[in-house]
């Protein structure tokens, strides 16, 4: 009896660690280390099912008009600390913001990211990662940004 629950369990568990899109909102950001509130959950709700890119405050701020500007910024300072975003500068001058990739949250960032000059939209190219630059003597790298810009495909087609 004993045998069998256990089989159970660890059934279970394979189950979820195969198939992580059906850990739940409330899941993701509690394995986060973040407590859920209605707000939080009403935030990530947003980022992760509402834009297909990279996003801005203001995209956020268009998408979710009932909550004030200080709170976005805040609960996207709180995910961006626990690794469920990641901060983009792609050189619009709007700091923009993508969900990491659910399969390696923690080890997400260092890919080259995608801008299209016209839509100023951005996206993660996660497979690509950014090539290690050699540093002169007496540097230490703290962050690296690598932005291809280019013209989309949608944009292409609009000329
Ligand atoms: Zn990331
Ligand atoms: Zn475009
Ligand atoms: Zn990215």
């Amino acid at each position: 009896m004993r045998w069998c629950s256990r089989a159970v369990t660890l059934t279970i568990i394979a189950i979820a660690m195969n198939n992580k899109e059906y850990i739940s909102d409330e899941q993701t950001l509690d394995n986060a280390g973040i407590r859920v509130t209605a707000v939080r959950l009403l935030v990530w709700r947003q980022v992760r099912h509402g834009f297909s890119d990279a996003f801005s405050l203001a995209d956020l701020e268009a998408a979710l008009p009932t909550v004030d500007r200080s709170t976005l910024f805040r609960t996207l300072s709180t995910f961006t600390e626990a690794h469920l975003l990641h901060e983009i500068d792609d050189g619009t001058g709007s700091q923009k913001y993508c969900v990491c990739s659910a399969r390696d949250t923690h080890h997400c960032e260092g890919h080259v990211h995608l801008t299209c000059i016209r839509c100023h939209r951005t996206y993660c190219l996660t497979d690509v990662r950014i090539p290690s630059v050699p540093l002169p003597e007496g540097w230490a790298s703290t962050e690296t940004e690598y932005v291809v810009k280019g013209i989309c495909p949608a944009c292409n087609r609009e000329k």
